[in-house]
C-alpha cells in the first residue's frame, strides 16, 4: 500500500499512547492490560488503513483486537477510525510482523489474520511474503498450541505460494475457499483491498490454517 508522505503522520501517533504504544516491546506479556476486558485476542498483521480490524471490533466485543502495520502513513488512517469509535478492544501495533516474538509472549495471541498481504511474486523477494517460513515461525511462537493462521487474498500466486509455504512448514489446513464471495461462509467483513479487488470481477481466496503439535 502506497500512500502520500505524511510528515507530521508520527507526531500524531505520539499524540495517542493510549491506543498506539510508543515502545510496543514493553507490553510482551502484558497486551490484556492495555483492554478494558481481559479476552482473547486476535491480530491482523498488515492492517492497511484498518477497516477490517474496526470492524471486527464492533462485530466481536468479546475479542481484543490488535492492528500490526509498519508504515507510519496508514497506521495514521487506522488511527483516526479508532478516535472516532473509541472501542475498547482495539489497539494498535506500530510494528514489524517479522518482529511478532518481540512484541508478543508465547501464546499471548489466540489467532491472526492475514489479509491481502504484498504478493511479492518475484522468487527472489520471496523471503518477504508474510507467509515464508520466517514469518510463519514468529507466528506459531505467539499462538498457543495448534494456533491458527486466517488468510484472504486475491493474488492467485500469493496464495499458492503460501498453501506450499504453510504444507511445507507442517500446518494442516482446515478450510481452503477457492471462491470466498460465492461461498456460504457467513460473517465476512470486508477488508479495503477487498472491496477494490472484488469490484474489479477478481475472485478472493481464504484459507484457514492449523499449527502443527509442538
Ligand atoms: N489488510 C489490508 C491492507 C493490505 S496491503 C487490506 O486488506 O485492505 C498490505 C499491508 O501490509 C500494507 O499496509 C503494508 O504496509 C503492510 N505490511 C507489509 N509488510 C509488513 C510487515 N512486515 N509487518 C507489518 N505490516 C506489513
Amino acid at each position: 500500500m502506497r500512500l502520500r508522505n505524511k510528515p507530521w503522520a508520527q507526531d500524531k501517533l505520539n499524540e495517542y499512547p493510549q491506543y498506539v504504544p510508543a515502545e510496543p516491546t514493553e507490553y510482551k506479556g502484558k497486551w490484556q492490560s492495555r483492554f478494558e476486558k481481559e479476552q482473547p485476542i486476535h491480530i491482523e498483521v498488515g492492517s492497511g488503513k484498518g477497516q477490517f480490524i474496526i470492524n471486527m471490533a464492533k462485530a466481536h466485543p468479546e475479542i481484543n483486537y490488535i492492528a500490526v502495520e509498519i508504515q507510519t502513513s496508514v497506521i495514521v488512517s487506522i488511527l483516526e477510525k479508532q478516535i472516532e469509535e473509541a472501542l475498547p478492544n482495539v489497539q494498535i501495533l506500530h510494528g514489524d510482523g517479522s518482529d511478532l516474538s518481540e512484541y508478543f509472549a508465547p501464546a499471548e495471541i489466540s489467532l491472526l489474520y492475514l489479509n491481502f498481504s504484498d504478493p511479492w511474486p518475484k522468487t527472489r523477494h520471496a523471503k518477504r511474503r508474510l507467509t515464508s517460513p520466517i514469518f510463519l515461525k514468529q507466528y506459531e511462537t505467539i499462538l498457543p498450541e495448534n494456533g491458527e493462521v486466517h488468510f484472504k487474498t486475491d493474488n492467485q500466486g500469493l496464495f499458492e505460494h503460501s498453501l506450499e509455504s504453510m504444507s511445507e512448514y507442517g500446518m494442516y489446513f482446515k478450510q481452503v475457499w477457492l471462491d470466498l464471495h460465492k461461498s456460504d461462509f457467513e460473517g465476512n467483513v470486508m477488508t479495503e483491498y477487498e472491496e477494490k479487488f472484488s469490484s474489479r470481477g477478481n475472485r478472493i481466496y481464504r484459507l484457514e490454517a492449523v499449527f502443527p503439535s509442538k
